[in-house]
């Protein structure tokens, strides 16, 4: 900690209130956030003197939370968004549309894909993302740390995952043969990924979890060796799960039980895993989740545009003790990925299952923050605004049309009213959006070379 009279790094003045996601859920209306070394070093009121500080940011008007946190995201997808020809099919269906078009990724169009992807996110108030990348064409290249890449260029938080496909259709699985890879090819690269890049430290900015794309492409033994692995190796695991009703009539038909049941044979029913989706739980697996600490990504702008109808059990979740965190999916099932969407998504589809006490605004605020923390392993570190938390927070602006008229609950406006995008998001005590732009220069070059292989993949002209 810094003495107090040592300016620290930055300091977030004029707030109309910050909220703070502390233990208490203290809202300090007026407060400010000081931050230094990339950690929350001090939270005050207006009776509190702020330190001096070497940078200020000015929060007028704004509500400051946490940065949100992104717990499921195929950031590759952003290469074939809203793809005509899939994008009304089921969700088997729209994959099996899809599968040719991402075998030709390289590392080149996951840089570009990261980089457009966390962007986005940043410019949406996320501080921390996952991707799973499940998608490794033969011979294209290092495509994790192309990914790593592009969030140190952008000084966002990263947690990787290492996907894998390796059931394809001539083993009964629903991928190609020409984008799935042998169950030990990808335990090894797995293992050489996280020598690499996962860092165990306090206020980490990248680390990497293993993750199989599904129970339904992947063997059971990728399964059950991934946990193994996962263990050994002391990382998380993460996987989709329950996403929709054909999974479980595929893990009826190929396993003889239901896909919970499956994941939990397989070794995976810890609190070391957080699956996506988990729409379908039966009550008796709901509490099997909530006991094991399983987390769950919801999802719920993909939930609404490509699962099978259903809504998950997100309030059953969490009172069985699952950690519920946020997510936007893949950019061609949700295409768009912001997640102050996904939260207001999480609000209203609370509310549509189960009336007025479903959900409130700082029930989705939470979701996407301590929820979201939990899910990556986080909690205490991420997510909250606390002295030697990570310093990572968003200046939302409530103001303008939008807003008028709301003057008693900035936390229930924020998600009621808008649209809002950030107007500064603040990654390990370093703005990475100010004033509503991102900080990283390259932008059209990135989006110019990020048009030229979305069109390749696409088979359209450039
Ligand atoms: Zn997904």
């Amino acid at each position: 900690m810094a003495d107090a009279a040592e300016p620290v790094d930055l300091l977030v003045l004029g707030a109309d209130l910050v909220a703070t996601l502390d233990d208490t859920r203290r809202e300090i209306a007026g407060g400010w956030v000081a931050a230094t070394g990339g950690l929350v070093q001090a939270v005050g009121g207006p009776g509190d003197p702020p330190p001096p500080a070497t940078r200020v940011l000015r929060a007028d008007r704004c509500l400051v939370t946490p940065g949100l946190i992104n717990t499921h995201h195929h950031m590759f997808q952003n290469l074939t968004r809203s793809y005509r020809p899939a994008v009304n099919g089921s969700l088997f269906t729209w994959l099996s549309t899809l599968y040719p078009l991402w075998a030709g990724l390289d590392d080149e169009a996951i840089y570009l894909s990261a980089w457009v992807g966390l962007a986005e996110l940043a410019l949406g108030g996320c501080t921390t993302s996952t991707d799973h990348l499940y998608v490794h064409p033969r011979g294209a290249g290092d495509l994790i740390s192309a990914s790593i890449g592009a969030a140190v260029e952008l000084g966002m938080r990263f947690h990787p995952t290492r996907g894998s496909m390796s059931l394809s259709q001539k083993d009964g699985g629903l991928p190609p043969d020409s984008v799935v890879q042998d169950d030990d090819e990808i335990l090894a690269d797995s293992e050489r990924l996280v020598a690499r890049w996962h860092d165990r430290s306090w206020g980490a900015m990248v680390r990497i979890a293993l993750a199989p794309c599904s129970p339904f492409s992947v063997t059971p033994r990728l399964m059950s060796a991934t946990a193994t692995l996962a263990e050994r190796l002391d990382v998380r695991l993460h996987t989709h799960l329950a996403e929709d009703p054909d999974e479980d009539r595929f893990s009826a038909q190929n396993f003889g039980i239901r896909t919970i049941e499956h994941f939990e044979n397989m070794g995976w029913m810890t609190d070391r895993s957080w699956v996506a989706h988990c729409i379908y739980p039966n009550p008796a697996e709901v509490a099997r989740l909530g006991v094991a600490g399983v987390g769950v990504a919801h999802c719920p702008s993909s939930n609404m545009l490509i699962g099978g109808g259903g809504m998950a059990p997100v309030a059953e979740l969490r009172a069985a003790g699952a950690p519920v965190g946020l997510g936007c999916d893949g950019s061609a099932s949700t295409d768009h990925a912001s997640l102050w969407l996904e939260a207001r998504g999480a609000l209203l589809l609370g509310r549509q299952r189960k009336g007025s006490t479903g959900m409130t605004g700082r029930d989705a605020l939470e979701i996407a923050t301590l929820g979201s923390a939990a899910c990556l392993g986080r909690s205490g570190e991420l997510g909250q605004l606390t002295v030697g938390a990570a310093a990572d927070l968003v200046c939302w602006p409530l103001d303008g049309i939008a807003f008028a008229g709301a003057l008693t609950d900035p936390i229930e406006a924020w998600l009621r009213c808008g649209p809002v995008a950030a107007r500064h998001t603040v990654v390990a005590g370093v703005p990475v959006v100010s004033d509503g732009r991102l900080v990283a220069s390259g932008v059209d070059d990135i989006l110019r070379r990020h048009h030229s292989v979305a069109a390749r993949l696409q088979g359209v002209a450039s």
